[in-house]
């Protein structure tokens, strides 16, 4: 077995067969037109933006500069010329552009895109997600005007593209945005928002989505309105807003996040309420996708590192990879890495087919919760894994493992935490949403298809269906308990689909003669749905062990390494 070390380097998207496989098995055409594009993507990656990302986390993350030459108060926000150099060029690689215009590629590519990109920089992942999230919203929802003036602009591939922020968040509500007190005011020609938007990435935008409440609306998110706020006026001066702060944050210190005060800014409507709380959630949906995109990229790159690690450090006269111990801690993040990456590539994908089809947004809506908050949990856990796979040098800022770690905290806080992807669980699985039929659907299909050889799996996996719909129907059936079990249904209903997605990966490869993926999804289930032996060890028959150079070199298996094919010893 041979694995340079990494420490970035390489090609981000040549190195990874487990995504080229995923693309090519549910995307075929779309893999072969852009394979150059995204190798292309995977080395500009990890030779630039990665490095990049070392240097303004640790020695040059944004600052606000306060002035007041003339008497009156200036802030001017500056980044580091390596990160503005990143921040344009992920632009011309079409992270945003490619998406819109005559030949529109699926968001399934943009979103393999945020895969890569996480994988180096959650802080540049966060703007092109926000500028992505802009476009998005202004080419569906907003009225024809708006979306001719300010498209073009946002979706530019010469180095010039606009860049976008969604600003929903106040000090009274993240998670609770109805609360927002931010006032829209109509003025003869547009609308003037004053108020305190309290977290506000990609503080720089040059325009900026912001939910306000008109004067005289409802409260509650009836009665929010959304709006563009340029960061020009039409005249080419500032528009009336300030940065007062950038935060301090735990990590993605690249990324300038800021308190942002409007005081009778110029703004122009998107939808009045109800519409505009409406349009913010859509927003979110997109940025929830990426989110759970860069959740399963940090997991790759954690595992990456490990795996490049424990190749050629040496303990006790032997290299780290040959300890039994160290490869269940390698096989456990490479399990759960592919888990992540079938739920968010299953999200991206259905998010393409609920724009193609209005009858696929339950599906989209419960495979996006579930992907945001599982794949936010694991890309912490993976990170943190990393770190104990490297020892000391690991928890050091000389490897990028402690960067990671830093930055993955994040993604299961923004873009809605557990509880809210919880809360949007329980509203998708009560009688008449869709959502679960959905769930069921997808999952019975994978099963029923699966062969005789992996009877077993199939068996598991639907095993796990069935305790979901015994859970489902307590709460059906007890509903003022429901929001107890929210979390827990999340977990039931996230095993189970992870299982089922990694099964139909499996029955796919096992058609073609190779069983790495059966092996894999195996251990997925042998850890996640089977009960443990209570309290004590049980006997070790765990191919994955056995074929520990196979499985993490991503090489192809024979069928006789599955469980139970092997001939007796
Ligand atoms: C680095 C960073 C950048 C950000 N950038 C932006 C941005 O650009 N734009 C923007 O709009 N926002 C942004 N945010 C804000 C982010 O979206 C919010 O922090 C997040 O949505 C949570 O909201 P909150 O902080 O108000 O927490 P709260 O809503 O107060 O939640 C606190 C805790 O209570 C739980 N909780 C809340 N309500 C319930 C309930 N009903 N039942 C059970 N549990 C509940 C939550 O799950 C959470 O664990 C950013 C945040 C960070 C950290």
């Amino acid at each position: 077995m041979h694995h340079d070390g990494t420490r970035g380097g390489q090609n981000f998207y040549l190195d990874d067969a487990n995504l080229q496989r995923l693309l090519k098995r549910t995307a075929a055409p779309l893999s072969e037109r852009c394979s150059q594009r995204l190798t292309a993507f995977g080395a500009w990656v990890a030779s630039e933006v990665d490095p990049a990302a070392a240097y303004t986390d640790r020695f040059a993350p944004p600052i606000l500069e306060a002035g007041d030459r003339d008497g009156e108060l200036h802030y001017r926000l500056i980044c580091n010329p390596r990160y503005e150099a990143a921040h344009r060029q992920v632009y011309e690689h079409g992270i945003v552009g490619l998406n819109h215009g005559s030949s529109a590629e699926p968001f399934l590519l943009t979103f393999a895109m945020g895969y890569l990109l996480a994988q180096a920089d959650i802080s540049l992942h966060c703007p092109a997600t926000l500028t992505g999230a802009v476009a998005y919203v202004l080419e569906r929802f907003a009225p024809p005007a708006l979306r001719e003036r300010y498209l073009p602009e946002l979706t530019r591939q010469d180095g010039c593209a606009w860049t976008g922020a969604t600003w929903a968040t106040e000090r009274q509500g993240g998670s609770d945005m109805g609360a927002a007190t931010t006032v829209a005011r109509a003025t003869g020609n547009g609308v003037e928002l004053t108020g305190l938007k309290w977290f506000c990435s990609n503080a720089g935008a040059d325009i900026a989505l912001v939910t306000a409440r008109p004067e005289g609306a409802p409260p509650g998110s009836k009665g929010l309105g959304l709006y563009l706020v340029p960061r020009l006026r039409a005249d080419g001066t500032s528009n009336r807003y300030r940065i007062r702060r950038l935060k301090e944050k735990l990590g993605t210190r690249g990324l300038p996040t800021g308190e942002i005060e409007f005081f009778g800014a110029d703004a122009q409507e998107v939808a009045p309420p109800p519409q505009g709380f409406k349009l913010m959630m859509d927003a979110l949906e997109f940025s929830r996708v990426h989110n759970a995109m860069a959740a399963a990229g940090v997991q790759r790159r954690a595992f990456r590192e490990a795996l490049a690690y424990v190749s050629n450090r040496r303990a006790f006269g032997a290299t780290l990879s040959t300890f039994p111990m160290v490869r269940e801690l390698l096989l456990d993040m490479l399990v759960e890495l592919e888990a992540a990456a079938a739920l968010a590539f299953e999200a991206a994908r259905s998010f393409d087919s609920a724009m193609r089809d209005a009858a696929a947004r339950p599906w989209l809506r419960t495979i996006t919760a579930l992907a945001k908050y599982r794949t936010a949990e694991q890309a912490l856990w993976a990170a943190s894994r990393a770190i104990e796979v490297l020892g000391g040098v690991g928890y050091t800022e000389e490897f990028v493992t402690a960067r990671l770690m830093r930055d993955a905290q994040v993604l299961t806080v923004w873009e809605g935490p557990a509880n809210i992807q919880a809360l949007e669980m329980l509203r998708l699985v009560k009688a008449g949403q869709g959502g679960f039929e959905a769930f069921t659907q997808r999952i019975e299909a994978i099963v029923v298809a699966a062969p005789e050889r992996l009877a077993g799996a199939a068996a598991a996996t639907q095993a796990a269906v069935d305790d979901c719909r015994r859970a489902v129907t307590h709460i059906r059936d007890h509903p003022d308990d429901a929001s107890c079990h929210g979390r827990r249904l999340l977990d039931l209903m996230a095993d189970s689909l992870s299982a089922a997605l990694l099964l139909e990966e499996a029955v796919a490869d096992i058609a073609s003669g190779d069983a790495r993926k059966a092996v894999v999804a195996d251990r997925f289930i042998a850890r996640r749905l089977e009960p443990p032996v209570r309290r004590g060890l049980a006997p070790i028959d765990d191919p994955a062990q056995h074929h520990f150079d196979a499985i993490v070199g991503y090489e192809d298996l024979p069928i006789t390494a599955l469980r139970g094919q092997r001939p007796a010893a």
